[in-house]
């Protein structure tokens, strides 16, 4: 049971593997293990060192990790391989999200919009958009953004009021938009629209792959009819995230998704679960990096002659994470597998990303304890880490409605309404 025995046991197990992938066997097999090394060895060279000075300086991740992370496959991991991704499965996009957000929340981040758009096409999107798109996005040759949430609409995005009126072959979109990563460096945008004014609910939207040219700091949006502003955060850097207004802003008509008004909401259903999964796997990252970062602390702190890790107060702190970590990663990789063999997940998923961001924050916090005094120094990267953990619990569907989610289906499981 969980005794100061097993606790101490338990530390001394991590202690021997520190330095390893994971603490414990993940059971996952052996290719995708190859992977994770793969991650982690470039990560460790590229991102590690460089990370805190990026967050602190408040500076893009650059493009020149833009472009090895491409070449390594990560925006195509699971686009099929006849339109140019690797035609891997979720798993291997788990443990890769999982390495790159351990050594950075904003690297790991890179591929979430390129999973995202992938999965709305490959869904909703008619055969020439597939054609078009998804060899792009695969190669990383050009950079998705989604473009949902408005200053008034968050977790209640059914209601939604960007319009978008379709004038001879274009379609003008006007409205504002706000929260959107990495918005600047993005080449198209999976943009969120209402196309049907009368209808006010979900059935009124579209999804549009807006085409944009790439900006600068100076001058973000080059664009007629786009305009924005950064909006600075306390963590989850590298991005930068912008308020979009939207003044008849031109978007192709052909860039409609799928071709057919009114299916934007069902559209992006569709990414749901996968975009849990790997926001699961983006928090798994961050917690195993405040477990790496604490375990290393408390054996280098001495206090009372001892080191940290000799008090059982502190011990005790990091048998809990490694086993936090390890149920949290279980059930995003259970959730992964169900999803890679066309079943419904959206309850496992869903219990992943609300449990992985739970963790990734407790784990944060603890690490930063460990740390005392310097945890609440911004030289420290343990800092960074508590940061970037507070993220997790807010997008990709708040706990609340992550919960509230879970609940229902629960009861339907039940058979109650
Ligand atoms: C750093 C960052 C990056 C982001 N990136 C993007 C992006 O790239 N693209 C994009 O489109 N959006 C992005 N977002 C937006 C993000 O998805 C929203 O912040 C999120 O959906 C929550 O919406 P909201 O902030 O409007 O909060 P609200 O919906 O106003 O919610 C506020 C609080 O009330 C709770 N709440 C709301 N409704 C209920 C309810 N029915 N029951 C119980 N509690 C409830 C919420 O859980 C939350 O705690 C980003 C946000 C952040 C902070």
């Amino acid at each position: 049971g969980n005794t100061a025995e097993t606790r101490l046991k338990l530390t001394e197990l991590i202690r021997q593997q520190a330095g390893q992938s994971t603490f414990g066997d993940c059971g996952l097999e052996e290719t995708y293990e190859q992977i994770r090394n793969e991650m982690r060895r470039f990560a460790e060279d590229n991102v590690t060192p460089f990370a805190h000075e990026w967050h602190l300086k408040n500076d893009y991740i650059p493009l020149e990790i833009i472009s090895q992370m491409a070449e390594l496959g990560v925006f195509g991991l699971t686009i099929p391989e006849e339109y140019g991704g690797l035609g891997l499965g979720k798993e291997s996009m788990c443990v890769v999200s999982e390495e790159l957000s351990r050594a950075y929340i904003g690297v790991g981040s890179l591929g979430t919009r390129s999973e995202i758009a992938a999965e709305l096409i490959l869904c909703g999107g008619t055969q020439e958009q597939k054609e078009k798109w998804l060899p792009l996005i695969a190669s990383g040759e050009i950079l998705p953004t989604a473009v949902f949430t408005e200053p008034n609409t968050g977790s209640d995005l059914a209601s939604l009021k960007t319009r978008a009126v379709r004038k001879g072959d274009v379609w003008k979109v006007s409205g504002n938009k706000t929260w959107i990563t990495h918005p600047v460096r993005a080449d198209v945008m999976t943009l969120l629209v209402r196309t049907d004014p009368d209808q006010d609910g979900y059935k009124g939207l579209s999804m549009l792959l807006a085409e944009k040219p790439r900006g600068t700091d100076e001058d973000p949006f080059p664009a007629d009819g786009m305009s924005g502003g950064e909006i600075e955060v306390l963590g989850y850097r590298g991005m930068k995230e912008y308020e979009i207004a939207f003044d008849g802003f031109e978007v192709k008509s052909e860039n409609l998704l799928g071709g057919e008004e009114g299916q934007g909401f069902k559209q992006l259903m569709q990414t749901f679960e996968g975009a849990r999964i790997q926001t699961a796997a983006r928090a798994l990252g961050v917690a195993q990096a405040a477990l790496d970062l604490g375990l290393r602390y408390a054996e280098e702190r001495i206090q009372f002659g001892k080191q940290l890790i000799a008090f059982p107060r502190v011990s005790d702190k990091l048998a809990m994470m490694a086993v936090e970590v390890m149920i949290a990663r279980q059930l995003t990789y259970f959730s992964a597998w169900e999803k890679d063999s066309g079943r419904r997940c959206d309850l496992e998923a869903g219990m992943a990303k609300l449990l992985g961001a739970r963790v990734a924050w407790a784990a944060a916090d603890n690490a930063l304890q460990i740390h005392g005094g310097n945890g609440f120094a911004l030289e420290y990267p343990v800092s960074r880490v508590l940061c970037d953990a507070r993220i997790l619990n807010i997008f990709e569907g708040a706990g609340e409605i992550q919960a509230q989610v879970i609940a229902r289906r629960i009861l339907e499981t039940r058979g109650i309404d």
